[in-house]
């Protein structure tokens, strides 16, 4: 690291190259301020439009126990009002005059903040965004008002089944750990007992100087502006943001773990606001945020693995069998100290009927896949295809939408080093069969979560969670299914693989030359005609080569004119059914 004289502050300059996308044309820097909050400027002469992030490693984890959605309320309050900038709500006035937005997400561990704005406005808008972090006023008569924003956020979030089940799994973990926490917050969790919002504002106070201090902060900056400006702006802005003595990431690793292995297995009937029928099935692992993990990103393989729809999926059996119309398989949770991998299975009727076998051919799959990576060539093939798909997705990238850039961008400097905060999250590398294995050794019938939602079951002895008024019963597993689920073998049943290998996945992207005739009228400054390659009765197919975005990418459209969809209620919605 070098240490650079800046005008009135000093900064830590991040030198080596940041690995970025061969089709990125933007600048990148990134600093350290005296302060210890990381940044990572961002350099692009062509852009439409400027933005700033900032991601706060604290989250709704953090929230005082007796003072449920603090975290998320302080996010609300800062938008309100600073010292610098006290007229209420002038930032929302100023964004939206100069064509800007902005918003903000609390997760479990994280807070963040983001802008966009015309790219003649960055400097004004990060004067304000920075004060955010460095004088909020929390008024006390704006504390009573954005207290019912945060009232009627939550009261929307009450017909939401995901937030309803997500709510309802976490109510049944340790609530030795946060994990179980309730994170939106209501009148009735920050104004406990009909305690003032006076108390309130203390509290707020209070939680904001233990948990928001600039080592703990990321700052992403995106504009047309060059890099030293960009630098010029961040130091100036930012280095007023105080690190605070003792505040530091909230460590949740010594605590005991959100679910006990003797505490599972568990099975829940859930009630679904809509008409859901599916089974969700959870199980608890240990943090995955470490270098390795980082790099090689197990959750991600394993939905890769269990996720896929092709031949030999496990989604291509269900449906087969005529149990299942999707599924989805991934990280239902990731933090530092613990991970959940989640299969979601959106079943047919009968697949309810038949719920469990069908939770016993997860199983099923979970052992084809741990067999399958055994085999060492398997295990490198899969490894191969993976890093593949997503080293053509990072090298042919296209250009994103601002703000969800520096959004994403300013989490991801609280986990990979500045020269690999782009490439890092997007790629995967490196296939540990062992480390899979492990993995899915953990993912039993023993440690397992389950949540069966039926709209069309009556439920008995049911019981209601707390913050949502969510309707659930316990499930009581068919006698002798955790042995069949148990079954060691790998099931003949539906020919569960590996996924095949892709022949789709491309790997020569050389731009075939343009056509003498896109030449021509290119010279001639009209754009080339597309040309008519078939024209039968049952169909016409046109084509145009497009080279002046240098991608090797091509998009096909297929129109089918079907007019008995439109000539009928009843055909429009026939239409809209799935296959
Ligand atoms: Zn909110």
């Amino acid at each position: 690291m070098l240490m650079l004289a800046g005008a009135a502050q000093s900064v830590v300059n991040h030198p080596g190259p940041i690995v970025k996308s061969p089709s990125d044309n933007r600048d990148y820097r990134a600093i350290t301020l005296d302060n210890g909050l990381k940044a990572m400027l961002i350099s692009d002469p062509t852009a439409v439009a400027a933005s700033a992030a900032v991601d706060v490693h604290v989250g709704a984890f953090h929230d005082p126990e007796d003072r449920p959605g603090l975290a998320h309320f302080c996010e609300h309050m800062l938008f309100l009002s600073t010292k610098a900038y006290p007229v209420e709500n002038e930032y929302f006035k100023f964004l939206s005059q100069h064509g800007g937005h902005a918003n903000a997400y609390t997760a479990s561990t994280h807070t963040n903040f983001f802008f966009e704005i015309q790219p003649d406005q960055l400097e004004p808008t990060l004067d304000r965004f920075a004060q955010f972090f460095i004088a909020p006023i929390f008024s006390e008569d704006a504390v009573d008002r954005e207290l019912h924003a945060v009232a009627s956020e939550h009261s929307k979030n009450l017909q939401n089944d995901a937030w309803r089940k997500r709510q309802l799994l976490k109510s049944f973990a340790n609530p030795a750990h946060p994990y179980h926490k309730f994170s939106t917050g209501s009148v009735e969790t920050l104004l406990p007992n009909n305690s003032s919002a006076k108390v309130l504002r203390e509290k707020l106070v209070a939680w904001y100087n233990r948990s928001y201090s600039a080592p703990l902060m990321a700052l992403t900056i995106s504009g047309k502006q060059n890099l030293s400006t960009l630098q010029q702006w961040a130091v100036s802005k930012f280095s007023a943001v105080p690190r605070r003595a003792g505040v530091a990431v909230p460590d949740y690793s010594k605590l005991p773990r959100p679910y006990a292995d003797h505490e599972l297995p568990r099975a829940y009937d859930f009630k679904p606001v809509r008409q859901e029928q599916s089974l969700t099935l959870q199980w608890p692992l240990q943090g995955l945020m470490t270098k390795d993990n980082l790099a090689e990103k197990p959750l991600k393989t394993l939905g890769f693995l269990l996720g896929g729809e092709a031949k030999g999926s496990l989604l291509a059996l269900l449906i087969e069998k005529g149990w299942a119309e999707g599924l989805v398989a991934g990280a239902g949770d990731a933090e530092d100290d613990y991970s959940i991998f989640e299969v979601r299975v959106a079943c047919t009727p009968l697949g309810m009927d038949k719920w469990a076998e069908v939770v016993s051919h997860v199983f099923g799959a979970i052992r084809a896949m741990k067999k399958g990576i055994g085999n060492a060539a398997e295990a490198a093939r899969i490894g191969k295809m993976v890093r593949h798909v997503d080293e053509l997705n990072f090298d042919y990238k296209e250009e994103e939408e601002a703000s969800g850039y520096t959004s994403d961008l300013a989490g991801n400097l609280h986990q990979y080093e500045a020269a690999d905060a782009l490439r890092g999250p997007a790629v995967t590398s490196g296939f540990n069969a062992t480390r899979l294995a492990g993995l899915l050794a953990r993912m039993t019938p023993q440690r397992l979560l389950l949540l069966r939602a039926d709209f069309a079951r009556n439920l008995t002895k049911v019981q209601k969670e707390k913050w949502y008024g969510t309707e659930y019963a316990e499930l009581a597993l068919p006698a002798g299914s955790l042995e069949e689920w148990s079954y060691p073998g790998v099931p003949s049943d539906g020919g569960l693989t590996l996924p095949e290998e892709n022949a789709f996945l491309p790997s020569d992207f050389k731009l075939l030359a343009q056509p003498a005739r896109a030449a021509a009228s290119a010279a001639a400054g009209a754009a080339e005609p597309p040309q008519l390659l078939f024209n039968r009765s049952s169909g016409t197919l046109w084509h145009r080569t497009e080279t002046s975005f240098g991608l090797p990418m091509a998009t096909m459209q297929i129109s089918w004119a079907v007019p008995r969809v439109g000539r009928s209620a009843r055909g429009a919605v026939l239409a809209q059914v799935k296959p």
